[in-house]
């Protein structure tokens, strides 16, 4: 009960008037290391920005909120509580508060905000003659933003995204770090060469795939249960100067993800490919800035609206050396393809506003007031024997002219991913002939605007989520959730399949208290 008052409270009064409890714990602990746990005058703010999240639903108050100036200061913290079994909190890293269903709340424990750690950004760039690859070591407090706007300075950049880039580099490396340039380097952890982290027990561990591997790949989309990351080592390569951006329109979904497979089976010309269902004109909003001709299309869907329509999203990089002319190559790469040939679109931008797109759109929805709104999302990995069924379940729980956001869908391959790391994916068929090797993500990045979805609305929303996910979970379509959250921890058992023990031995060496990450639902403080 006290939950659904935080929402009607959050949704319909600002924060402020919510009432927060004092600090219950740790204040001998203040007394005997005075480190930097906030001043009672400045903890009122910090736990109501630690209560919330991206989602926009879930809320719970820590008790207090550590603000570490290194990772000793983690490190001690963490030691202490492991140490002492009368106070029993929990601790959880927060990094940018992206998450959607309270991943990185602490309830009555302590969240630890990442970016008051200093970013320390040093990048080794190759001298002439060096083998090897160039590298950024970076605190895991840091946002990708700010890693790249530092690797551009010397014409480097990472090579694995996400869609946006306020997010933490701890943050996205407890999860995957996916997006339309995975299908060729893999996701962003695969893209790690080393790691700083403190474990649950309070070591300060350098770890690589050489150096205390299990604790390198537990950590790598281990969802914040065995240790923080206050350090990362990213591979870089040289960054492009332009992109070649282009949009091709389908009204067939076979040929689409047909084409959307050839294009990842293309990755010497092709740098990145994404896609999007398009159920109404919201389905566009995304990044639509960039294709102002795409009004062409819009007028498309209103002539009838009971129809669905799919959009495949490339893009070619090109590099000041080539000499192969941008446009030969993207021409070679459409005449393969089977789009509406009415409907085809293309952008040049700098490589930055390439991988900053996501944040024009923040831009506009902060302006209308439409960005702190709740998020009801759903993302899933699909295998490719499942989708034609996902689809067909989407359409049935969803309802097509109200989804207010965009849905992605967009093909990436098994073998570039590592499976010592500790993320989930779907599991092999053995009743199916159809390649293994690529699976989908498909996520619906919905927006519950209050003024149209107020809390029942809400409710329903998740509960058809809820739904939807137990079905795509099933053996028929074989889906497994990304960024999710399960109810219970028998349900997370199921979730990590074959994958459980080796998980739950990680937790037991690294975190055997159970202290860290107690938002995602899966282990609890024992003593
Ligand atoms: P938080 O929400 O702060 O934390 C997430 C989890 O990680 C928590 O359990 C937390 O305790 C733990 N954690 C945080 N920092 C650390 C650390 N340093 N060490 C250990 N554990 C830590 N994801 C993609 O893969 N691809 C996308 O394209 C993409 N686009 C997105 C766009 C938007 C607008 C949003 C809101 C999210 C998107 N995400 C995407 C999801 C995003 O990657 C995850 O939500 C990620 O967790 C966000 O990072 P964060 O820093 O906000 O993490």
């Amino acid at each position: 009960r006290f939950n659904a008052l935080l929402i009607f409270l959050t949704l319909f009064c600002p924060c402020k008037f919510i009432r927060i409890p004092i600090e219950t714990v740790s204040l001998n602990y203040i007394k005997a290391t005075s480190m930097a746990f906030e001043s009672p005058s400045n903890f009122y703010e910090s736990t109501s920005t630690a209560s919330v999240d991206f989602g926009g639903f879930i809320f719970n108050i820590p008790s207090a909120v550590f603000r570490p100036k290194s990772s000793r200061d983690i490190a001690v913290l963490l030691s202490f509580l492991s140490a002492s079994s009368s106070a029993k909190v929990s601790v959880a890293a927060r990094g940018a508060g992206h998450s959607i269903h309270g991943q990185a709340q602490a309830p009555d424990g302590i969240v630890i905000e990442m970016d008051t750690l200093p970013s320390l950004i040093e990048i080794h760039k190759l001298m002439d003659g060096e083998e090897g690859f160039p590298y950024a070591d970076v605190s895991g407090g840091a946002l990708w933003i700010e890693l790249l706007e530092e690797t551009l300075k010397l014409g480097l950049a990472p090579r694995s995204w996400t869609d946006y880039l306020y997010l933490s580099i701890g943050g996205t490396l407890s999860n995957a770090g996916i997006s339309g340039q995975t299908f060729k380097y893999g996701p962003q952890i695969t893209n790690v060469l080393q790691l700083e982290v403190v474990t649950g027990k309070g070591e300060i561990v350098t770890c690589s795939p050489t150096q205390s591997a299990e604790l390198f790949y537990a950590v790598l989309g281990g969802l914040g249960q065995f240790g923080i990351i206050t350090r990362a080592r990213i591979l870089l390569q040289d960054a492009p100067q332009q992109v070649k951006w282009i949009r091709l329109f389908y009204d067939d979904f076979q040929t689409f993800i047909k084409d959307q497979e050839l294009l990842i089976l293309m990755p010497e010309k092709v740098d990145y490919v994404e896609g999007f269902i398009i159920l109404n004109e919201n389905s566009l909003r995304s990044s639509s800035m960039a294709f102002p001709n795409q009004l062409e299309f819009i007028s498309e869907l209103r002539k009838d609206s009971s129809k669905v329509y799919y959009c495949i999203e490339f893009a070619v990089h090109s590099h000041k050396t080539e000499e192969i002319k941008i446009e030969q190559v993207v021409d070679d790469i459409t005449a393969k393809l089977r789009y509406l040939p009415s409907f085809i679109y293309s952008a040049d931008v700098s490589y930055y506003d390439f991988l900053n797109r996501v944040r024009m759109e923040e831009m506009i929805l902060r302006e209308k007031e439409l960005w702190q709104v709740p998020h009801p999302w759903l993302n899933m990995f699909v295998p490719k024997y499942g989708i034609e069924d996902f689809k067909d379940l989407l359409f049935e729980t969803i309802s097509r002219h109200d989804f207010e956001g965009p849905i992605l869908l967009y093909p990436l391959l098994k073998d570039k991913w590592d499976m010592n790391t500790s993320v989930v994916l779907p599991e092999a068929s053995s009743a199916t002939e159809v390649d293994e090797r690529v699976i989908y993500v498909v996520g619906l990045l919905q927006s519950a605007n209050p003024s149209r979805c107020t809390k029942t609305c809400l409710t329903d929303l998740l509960e058809r989520q809820r739904h939807m996910a137990e079905m795509a979970a099933s053996n028929r379509i074989g889906a497994k959730q990304y960024l999710g959250h399960q109810p219970s921890p028998d349900q997370w058992r199921k979730h990590f399949g074959s994958k459980w023990d080796r998980f739950a031995d990680r937790k037991s060496r690294f975190d055997p208290l159970a202290l860290l990450s107690p938002g995602q639902g899966i282990f609890f403080r024992s003593s």
